[in-house]
This record gives structure tokens, sequence and C-alpha cells, in this order.
């Protein structure tokens, strides 16, 4: 089946006419209807204008042009009738197949797939130094191995849906007996090498920062979930900051972290992230591992799903993979139940609280819930205590600080290496003490020096 969109009026955005191809045995949760709507949702924050689309079922890709030749034709037909300037897989062309659609659908037409579109949306909202230099990095490797058409091509393919990063910078110089296109090889290749150099710098740069940011010991809240689901909207709303929040995908790529003041007055940092989308290719996970890492260093996840949304289940376990893939499926996490204003049956509401082990239902545009979600951030960061016993030697000063200012001591005895403390810490402190867990009484360990302190007083 085909559609087809009456034509715009904006003459300057570009066509763009969209492919979905559910391939027989595919794992994806996405129905093949579901997807191209993603699909659209992305093309538009591309800011290209979607004039059709369509599908196919196949037990298996074609080996040359991935849709059968009969629905080649057929696509050829609807772009020519469209007028579109770009035709979008929504599902990844291997290098071969990109080559082959291209002599097919000419010069006039882009020939793109769900990756390549992805990058350009992140090209655009790429805001920090490390994240502009990261999608810069993915766009080269992921078109090295599928150039086929000198520069011009390629800056086109760079400029995308209007993205400002990509665009290879002036023409290499041709070598005895090189092929255009091995000169456009080999100057991606020497890009590439000089992106991964800058981008070690600007990493170091930031882990040093991050650094100081875990001395101060404020406590960090990741607000991950699928895109869409509200996580900017929520950010604003807790710290009346600025943080962009859009209709779109990936609205806001990098972190954003404000500062906001939980109900009995102690402080915690919250970070928005970039936005989980099924079908993110691996190769971006791996470029953005950077950023999705930032996530593993929290504190605590909130976990944003929109529960208005047909799909919230099946986001919400998209999202889990993700987080699984990346390390971090054991940090405490509250599930965060948003839109509650879009849906009527507070029956649904209350059911949906339950079948969450650690939810809160809210609405990030009107406020309500917030109150209750903060309280349990703060119970669990702050008042949470889990039961330790430690010896600490003299010289982890910090973890005997943190202790003191954070914890419980029921029983502290200094000893002659270090001090013994039976009490209890915040649970985001366990792994941090876990090297120093003793279970044998203070006087078995060494000799004590004779003081015998209590807590408040060290
Ligand atoms: P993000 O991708 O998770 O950061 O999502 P955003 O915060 O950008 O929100 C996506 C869209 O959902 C925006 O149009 C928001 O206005 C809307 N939105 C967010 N929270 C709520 C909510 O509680 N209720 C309703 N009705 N819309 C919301
Ligand atoms: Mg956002």
């Amino acid at each position: 089946m085909a559609k087809k969109y009456p034509e715009e009026t904006r003459m300057y955005k570009e066509k763009a006419f969209l492919v979905g191809v559910s391939v027989f045995n595919d794992k994806s949760w996405l129905s093949i209807e579901d997807s191209l709507a993603e699909l659209e949702l992305l093309a538009q924050t591309a800011g290209l204008d979607v004039v059709g689309e369509i599908s196919q079922t196949l037990s298996k890709p074609n080996a040359q042009t991935f849709i059968g030749s009969g629905k080649v034709e057929e696509v050829q037909l609807l772009v020519n009738e469209t007028k579109a300037d770009v035709l979008i897989f929504d599902n990844e062309l291997i290098p071969r197949h990109q080559r082959e659609l291209e002599k097919i659908f000419g010069e006039n037409v882009r020939v793109l797939d769900r990756t390549a579109l992805i990058l350009d949306i992140f090209a655009q909202h790429a805001s920090t130094r490390e994240g502009i230099l990261q999608v810069e990095l993915a766009q080269y490797e992921y078109r090295l191995p599928r150039l086929t058409r000198a520069w011009t091509h390629l800056a086109r393919q760079a400029g995308g849906g209007g993205g400002r990063s990509g665009s290879v910078g002036g023409v290499g110089l041709r070598g005895p007996g090189e092929t255009q296109l091995e000169v456009d090889r080999r100057e991606i290749r020497k890009k590439i090498t000089t992106l991964r150099t800058e981008l070690e710098k600007v990493r170091a740069h930031r882990s040093r920062h991050r650094e100081n940011r875990k001395r101060s010991q404020i406590p960090t809240v990741a607000l991950v979930g699928y895109t869409n689901a509200g996580k900017s909207t929520l950010l604003n709303k807790l710290a009346n900051s600025e943080v962009f929040v859009a209709n779109q995908l990936f609205a806001t790529l990098d972190p954003t972290t404000r500062r906001v003041e939980l109900p009995e007055g102690n402080t915690a940092l919250f970070t928005d992230t970039v936005g989980f989308i099924q079908k993110l290719p691996t190769q971006l996970v791996a470029a953005f591992r950077a950023t999705l890492e930032e996530i593993t260093e929290a504190d605590i996840l909130l976990h944003v799903v929109d529960i208005s949304h047909p799909n919230a289940l099946a986001q919400w376990e998209s999202v889990n993979a993700t987080l699984e893939e990346i390390g971090a499926e054991d940090l405490p996490i509250i599930t965060v139940l948003n839109k509650i204003d879009k849906i009527q049956d507070q029956e649904i509401i209350r059911e949906l609280n339950n079948a969450f082990s650690n939810a809160v239902s809210i609405s990030a545009l009107s406020g309500e819930g917030i109150r209750s979600l903060l309280k349990k951030i703060e119970e669990e960061l702050y008042f949470n205590l889990i039961p330790i016993t430690v010896f600490l030697p003299y010289k982890q000063g910090r973890l005997i600080s943190v202790f003191h200012e954070t914890g419980k001591i029921d029983e502290l005895k200094n000893l002659a290496d270090g001090v013994y403390i039976d009490g209890s810490i915040p649970g985001r402190f366990f792994s941090e003490f876990e090297p120093f867990f003793h279970s044998s009484e203070p006087n078995e360990l060494l000799e004590t020096t004779g003081d015998d302190l209590d807590g408040t007083d060290f």
C-alpha cells in the first residue's frame, strides 16, 4: 500500500519519500506502521517534508536492492510523481544496497537510511564540543564504506536536512595514479584520525570535571526515557530552567545539568539525557557511548515513560534494554509515569502505579505529582540508609568524612591504621565503601588506640 500526502506549499523544504520494509523474523517490536510513523517524525525533525510512504513485507531482503525489483519500479514511479528529493529507508542499508539504489535512482534523488537520518539530526542538535565531534566522527565512519561519488555528492549528503556539521572542507589533491574516489577516501580517513585525537582531548578534560563533581558530594539524578517521553519538560519544571523543550526527536542531545532543591532542603543535580529510540543503530550507541555512560555515574535514574502513548510498555522495555547494554541496569530506578493529564480514567493510573515496583505518576506539564516525586528522590538519596561495617584506613579521609556527613554512626573506634565504623550510609555510596567492608569485631583487627569516640566529635 502506498500513501501520498498533499503537496506542501513551502517549496524550500526538501521532499522525502519513505520506504519501510518488514523483514520476516525481524525482532522489532514496532509494527511497520508505527515504525514508519516514527521515521516520519524523524524526517520532520531533520527539516524534511514527507511527501509519501510505501511499505513491503519480505521473507528476506533482495541481495541487490533490498526491496524487490517490482517494488523498485513502483517506488520510482512514486518518486517521480511526488518529485521527491530524498528516498529514506526505514531499515539500515548495507553499502552494497546503497550503491545499487543510487545507481537506479540517479543523481537527483538521494538515498538515505534511518541511520543517516538520525546522524543528520544529531548533527543539527549537537551543542557541546564533544557532541559535535562525536557526530562528525560517526558521520564519516558511516560514509567511508558507502562512498561512491566525488566531493560534490558528499558535500550534498553532509548538508542533509540542513545539518551544519559534516561537510568536508576543501578538495584533496590527487596523487599519481589515484582516482578521485581514492583521494576522497584518503581524505576521510585522515579526517577520522584527527577527529579521534581531538575527541580524546575533550574527553580527558571532561573526566577531570567529573572528578570535581564527585568530590562535591552532591548526588546526581539522570533522566532517561524514550524520546518524547517528557524528560526535558520535567527538568524545566523542576529547575525552572531553559532547557530546550520541543515536540521533536532529539531536541536535546548533550546532557544538561541543573541543580534542584528537594523538599527537605537537600539538593541534587538533575541531568537530562539524549532520548532513546527503537532501532538506534549500534554504531550510534557506540558513538554516543561517552554521553550515554554519564548515565551510569548517576546516583539514581528517573525512567520517564509517556503512559499516554499506545506503545508505552514497549518503549519502556526498549529503554531498559539499552540501559542494560551500557551497564546501568543495577542503579536504583524510579519509574516516572508521565502525562497523566492525558488520561481520564484514574483507575488506569492507579493500576499502572502498582504495576511498577517504584513508580510515581506525574504530569510534567501541569506539575501534578512532582512534589511526591521529589520527596521520593530525596528519600532514596538521603534518608534510605544501608547498614554497613567498615574498616577505613586513615588515608581514606574522604570516605571517613562522607560517613560522618551523610551517614549515621552507631559505633566508631580509632585504631592504629584506620578507623572502624559500624553504622549506615546512603545507598549511593555503597559501592565506594564496599572494598572496606569488615565483619569482625574491632578488637580483633588491630590494637586500639584506646580512644573510643562516637561519630559526633570526630
Ligand atoms: P523528551 O524527548 O523526553 O525530552 O520530551 P520533551 O520534554 O521534549 O516533551 C515532548 C512533548 O511532550 C512536548 O510536546 C511536551 O510538551 C509534551 N509533554 C511533556 N510532558 C507532558 C505532560 O505531562 N503532559 C502532556 N500533555 N504533554 C507533555
Ligand atoms: Mg529532551
